[in-house]
């Protein structure tokens, strides 16, 4: 579902009874092409920022609580902006909300009253990151005209899931929202937050299929995944004091050191340590155009997701083994937290209707479940969206 100005304005002027022009801020989606996991580890990603974006239309209001409306969810949540210093996470969707605004106040950035209105293009809980999206579009609505290094409004997004929301991610998926760039995807080193634009070639295309499962165990094995890298970390640290992260331990040591490391935690170095080490690769088979590698680096990386972090499944499995031996697909693989959600997979534009056909057919077939297939071209990251003059309200 694309989304207009004009929809958002009037979906605000109804929601909330007024007739007030809202200004209205957009944070991109984005799909992770490679690097899975190894952001939190403080090691190399590979994303793009997605045309599918979060939006957020915002206007001043005098009753003094932000008032939040969600579209998608058609439910409100309200909080007296005295208290957003002190608020808690409830469980609910607001919480990615309150929580940027709880991490603003916290910075010393006073959050004004006011009424939001959400909309999402991004699907929600599929691996193509509608929560950073979320936050970030929210950031830039509660900031308005102030403004923020773009790192630290990637860094205040990622504080408003890891501290408010309770999930540890690392902070790929907001500071792609915040930096995407089109034409291009994003190198990001997760230690130095520093990144370089990597331009992919013109010859393939990125799309992501959406197995449409999302098994409940994501959350709960997400963080365990946190824990036994931190366990790998640990061991490693007996033999080198100067590790501090997995970022810090080289493919080429962690060879020779990895059987002092117990099962579980040196499984999820090596795919942590290899699948950072498979960034690098990937970024410069892109620059040579070389499709077959960055296919061939695809299929490893899910490999290495599928033993050695384990964190796929049978829907998705199913989707990678199947697009691989479709013609025309260099590679697939999954993309995302894990345990459903999306694959992405690079194929020839000239087969692309025929990888559909296919792929939907397969799938059907055997999850009698329809897959949801997306065509990524990397965006812009988030920014305040111009309004045409037509579309505002007198
Ligand atoms: P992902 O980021 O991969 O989409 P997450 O589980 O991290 O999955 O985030 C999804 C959650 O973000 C949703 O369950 C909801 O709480 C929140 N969310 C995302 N988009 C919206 C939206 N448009 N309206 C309300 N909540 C949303
Ligand atoms: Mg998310």
């Amino acid at each position: 579902m694309a989304l207009i100005p004009q929809e958002i304005i009037s979906g605000f002027c109804e929601h909330f009874g007024t007739t007030a022009n809202p200004d209205i801020y957009r944070a991109p989606g984005r799909v992770n092409l490679i690097g899975e996991h190894t952001d939190y580890n403080l090691g190399f990603v590979f994303p793009i920022a997605l045309e599918m974006a979060c939006y957020v239309a915002i206007a001043p209001a005098e009753h003094g609580s932000l008032r939040i409306y969600s579209h998608d969810w058609s439910d409100e949540a309200s909080v007296p902006v005295a208290f957003i210093a002190d608020a808690k996470a409830s469980g609910e969707w607001s919480d990615y909300v309150i929580g940027v605004a709880h991490e603003l106040t916290k910075l010393g950035i006073l959050v004004r009253a006011a009424n939001v209105w959400i909309a999402s293009e991004v699907p929600a809980g599929s691996g193509l990151s509608s929560s950073a999206a979320l936050e970030v579009s929210t950031a830039l609505a509660l900031l308005g005209s102030r403004s923020i290094e773009p790192v630290e409004l990637a860094r205040v997004a990622q504080r408003a899931e890891t501290q408010f929301v309770g999930m540890p991610c690392g902070i790929m998926d907001q500071y792609t929202s915040v930096f995407g760039r089109e034409h291009a995807a994003i190198q990001i080193d997760c230690r130095s937050l520093e990144h370089q634009y990597v331009r992919l070639p013109d010859s393939v295309s990125i799309v992501a299929v959406n197995s449409n499962v999302k098994h409940e165990l994501g959350t709960s094995a997400y963080r365990e995944r946190v824990a036994e890298c931190q366990e790998a970390v640990a061991a490693i640290k007996q033999l080198n004091g100067d590790v501090k992260s997995l970022r810090d331990v080289s493919l080429s040591f962690f060879q020779e050191i990895q059987e002092s490391i117990p099962l579980v935690p040196r499984k999820r170095a090596r795919h942590v340590i290899s699948d950072s080490q498979r960034v690098l690769d990937f970024a410069a088979a892109s620059r040579a155009n070389d499709l077959d590698e960055m296919g061939r680096l695809f299929v490893a990386s899910h490999r290495s997701m599928q033993y050695d972090y384990e964190i796929t499944c049978e829907e998705i499995d199913f989707l990678v083994d199947t697009a691989i031996k479709l013609p025309g697909v260099y590679g697939a693989r999954m993309t995302g937290g894990g345990f459903g959600g999306c694959t992405v997979n690079l194929v020839a534009p000239g087969q692309m209707s025929h990888f559909q056909e296919r792929l939907d057919s397969a799938y059907r077939q055997r999850f009698g479940l329809a897959p949801a297939f997306y065509d990524c071209v990397p965006a812009r990251g988030a920014g305040r969206v111009d309004l045409p003059v037509s579309s505002t309200r007198a």
